[in-house]
């Protein structure tokens, strides 16, 4: 027995299906901007929270359910994992579902294979499949640009803004102190 929790026919995500009248063939076009939902990206990459996210949508009626194709545009924005400097970008994805009406196949299936999307009341929920489109879309480590040659080992300056940026080549202590002794050495030896 699995417990379904019900969609909100108003979030912004959530799409209503019932104007296919569950005729196969029927299709529509869904043309919209909606507010992003918290955490759509990966840690070092996400949409803002709230950002619009661009959504070019066809919904067509098929026997099983609705079939969802389309794509999804929006602004992510993150950091460069080498230099740290912010990063703005776009992504674009392409979407593809199949959403299976609830009736259309009974409950214990639908338990033993959680990959199928279901449809809840006729109604969609956009947002697990937009989710796993933008994670797979996204670099898993940004870069400001490909070349991006990070930061000074040493004293951690950005070297993109600082190219000529170099340090003298350091004297260790220890190195001095042996230096100092080999002298003496050579010196003790001649006499
Ligand atoms: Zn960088
Ligand atoms: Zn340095």
């Amino acid at each position: 027995m699995i417990t379904l929790t019900s969609l909100d026919p108003r979030a912004p995500l959530v799409l209503d299906t019932r104007e296919l009248s569950r005729r196969p063939g029927s299709q529509r076009e869904v043309s919209l901007t909606v507010p992003a939902p918290a955490e759509l990206g990966i840690e070092v990459l996400s949409v803002p929270e709230g950002a619009p996210v661009e959504l070019d949508l066809r919904l067509e009626a098929v026997m099983e359910g609705v079939l969802l194709t389309g794509t999804a545009q929006a602004v992510v924005e993150g950091e460069c994992v080498r230099c740290l400097d912010p990063i703005s970008d776009d992504v674009e994805v392409t979407l593809t579902e199949l959403f299976v009406y609830d009736d259309a196949r009974d409950r214990d299936s639908a338990s033993e294979d959680d990959e199928v999307s279901m449809l809840d009341d006729d109604l969609l929920d956009l947002e697990p499949l937009l989710r796993d489109a933008v994670v797979l879309a996204l670099p898993f480590q940004p870069l400001c640009s490909p070349d991006c040659p990070g930061l000074c080992v040493e004293c951690g300056a950005n070297l993109k803004h600082e190219p000529e940026h170099s340090h003298e080549a350091p004297i260790d202590p220890r190195w001095a102190a042996l230096t100092g002794l080999d002298a003496e050495a050579s010196s003790s030896t001649t006499e």
